[in-house]
């Protein structure tokens, strides 16, 4: 078996050898904890009749890990100084595609017709950079791409978020909007030691798995984005209070609202914190005779 790219020593030998230095504007934090790479890749299942894409391979670390594993890996690197530095790097593998691109203008649909035909089995596996992490994981939902799901690593109190139940602080329209999408759960967390250079910020892994239909069956997915967001503007308000605000004109149509929240058999004065995603979905479709 090959020495590990995620090491101390070859991480610095490698960064010394290309001359390259971190930007830590792109989130630029290398894994160099060999068997948290078990971990992380463990947890999504690979087999070589998968594939895995990765977002930000940064100089390889979890790539390597993720080709011995999976059948095929696709990733996309936004940083043009680490081409060369993947090519070197990854060349005793010859089942990775790189493509030089933000992952979040790629075609990345088109990239898996391209790529990955054949596999049936996707999934997306990334230590992802932490500027950018939930307008990456929409984009890969909202594009409705044929995925299995996904396993990335995050700041910490993010994957709280996005992992919580009603009824606790870290509930919000994020946990809503991928639990609509996913059945999401907390995977690992990971201490800062792992990296180079430490992030300021704790870090965990989840994992979100697709659901066949989401959660909820609503009239206008739009809406219900709409409803669930604005019934968390203000936390410590009620559900009326910040309907009240976020509804087109919804000072003046109080009385709706109320007959809206009556309908779906939701107490006015609870707030949006306690609502389960088929009491918001359920909402929405009343309110939306009466917005739309
Ligand atoms: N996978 C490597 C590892 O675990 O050591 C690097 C992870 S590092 C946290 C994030 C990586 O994402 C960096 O390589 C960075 O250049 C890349 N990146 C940042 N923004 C990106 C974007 N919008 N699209 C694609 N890659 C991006």
């Amino acid at each position: 078996m090959m020495k590990d790219i995620a090491t101390p020593i070859r991480t610095q030998e490698i960064m010394a050898k290309h001359g390259l230095t971190v930007k830590k504007s792109l989130g630029q934090n290398f894994l160099i904890d060999p068997n948290i790479l078990r971990k992380i890749v463990g947890k999504a299942n690979l087999t070589k009749q998968s594939a895995a894409i990765e977002i930000g391979p940064g100089i390889g670390a979890l790539t390597e890990h993720l080709a011995r594993e999976a059948g095929k890996v696709l990733a996309f690197e936004i940083d043009q100084r680490l081409l060369p530095v993947l090519a070197d790097t990854l060349s005793p593998y010859d089942n990775i595609s790189i493509i030089h691109s933000d992952i979040l203008k790629a075609d990345v649909e088109k990239a898996i017709k391209e790529e990955l035909a054949g596999y049936e089995d996707i999934v997306v596996v990334a230590n992802l950079p932490y500027y950018v992490t939930t307008p990456i994981i929409m984009k890969l939902l909202l594009e409705k791409l044929p995925i299995r799901g996904l396993v990335v690593m995050l700041q910490k109190e993010v994957a709280e978020r996005i992992t919580a139940q009603p009824g606790t602080k870290a509930y919000g329209s994020l946990s809503i909007a991928i639990q609509y999408y996913t059945e999401a759960e907390m995977a690992l967390t990971v201490p800062k030691t792992v990296f180079m250079p430490q992030p300021n910020v704790d870090s965990a892994v989840i994992r979100m798995i697709k659901r066949p239909e989401p959660q909820v069956k609503v009239i206008n997915e739009d809406f219900f984005f709409q409803v669930t967001r604005g019934s968390f503007v203000q936390r410590r308000k009620t559900i009326l209070n910040n309907l009240q605000t976020a509804m087109p004109n919804g000072k003046e149509k109080k009385e709706l609202i109320l007959k809206a929240l009556e309908e779906a058999e939701i107490d006015p004065s609870r707030r949006g914190e306690t609502l389960s995603i088929k009491e918001f979905g359920l909402l929405a479709d009343k309110l939306y005779p009466y917005f739309a």
